[in-house]
């Protein structure tokens, strides 16, 4: 696992080194859902600090004590967050990557003020306009960014999962696009099949699990 980090690590830094117009230098979040402790202790030990995780149960089990053993880990909630989760979700994670309702968002803001925390939010964009798809409807993305920020919520960037048959490309540019006019700093997109093109339109999270971990069974 150690090793298949540093090769996408190195792969990332050749990038950059060709390109001089990126000047942020995108993090990996180790996506270990499904995979036990042991697995991922070797990173933690490495020193990496981003790890994603999808569900807010599994996440508990696997993470409380690490986390207080491991000041300086970040854990990123990057799956569906239901409402009755959350409370749970906001004392564990750093940042929550599936912001895709008006409700989440109020109740995110309800429980993180109890426990006096700022958690860093992105949007879900439903990029594909799918319906079956979670996430903020492009239409109405700029109105709820307003609404997150007016109730101060600290929004620091978009994500978005692109369908499987969609245009990658269009989808990433329309992303980043979005991004620059909302004036936010991240983007989480890119997982491990295509993660260098969604470093191509400037994400600076990528999400990576079964090319650091291995096949999930
Ligand atoms: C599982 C998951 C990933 C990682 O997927 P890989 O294909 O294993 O890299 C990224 N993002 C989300 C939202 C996921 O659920």
């Amino acid at each position: 696992m150690h090793n298949n980090l540093n090769n996408l690590q190195e792969i990332i830094k050749e990038i950059y080194s060709k390109d001089n117009n990126q000047n942020k230098l995108v993090k990996i979040i180790a996506v270990c859902k499904t995979f036990e402790m042991d697995k991922i202790l070797p990173l933690i030990d490495s020193g990496h600090i981003h790890f994603g995780e999808n569900k807010v149960q599994e996440a508990q089990n696997k993470w409380q004590d690490m986390l207080s053993k491991n000041k300086n880990v970040k854990l990123h909630m990057i799956g569906k967050l239901q409402s009755n989760k959350v409370r749970h979700a906001v004392k564990l994670f750093d940042y929550i990557h599936s912001v895709d309702s008006m409700k989440l968002a109020k109740k995110i803001n309800l429980e993180q003020k109890k426990v006096n925390k700022n958690i860093g939010l992105f949007i879900q964009v439903n990029i594909d306009n799918e319906d079956q798809k979670n996430g903020v409807a492009i239409s109405e993305l700029e109105s709820f960014h307003e609404q997150l920020v007016q109730m101060n919520m600290n929004v620091i960037g978009l994500m978005c999962i692109p369908s499987l048959n969609s245009e990658l490309e269009i989808a990433y540019d329309k992303m980043q696009k979005m991004k620059n006019k909302l004036g936010l700093a991240e983007l989480s997109m890119g997982m491990s099949f295509d993660y260098l093109k969604a470093i191509k339109f400037g994400s600076t999270f990528v999400r990576i699990g079964s090319k650091i971990f291995g096949k999930r069974s």
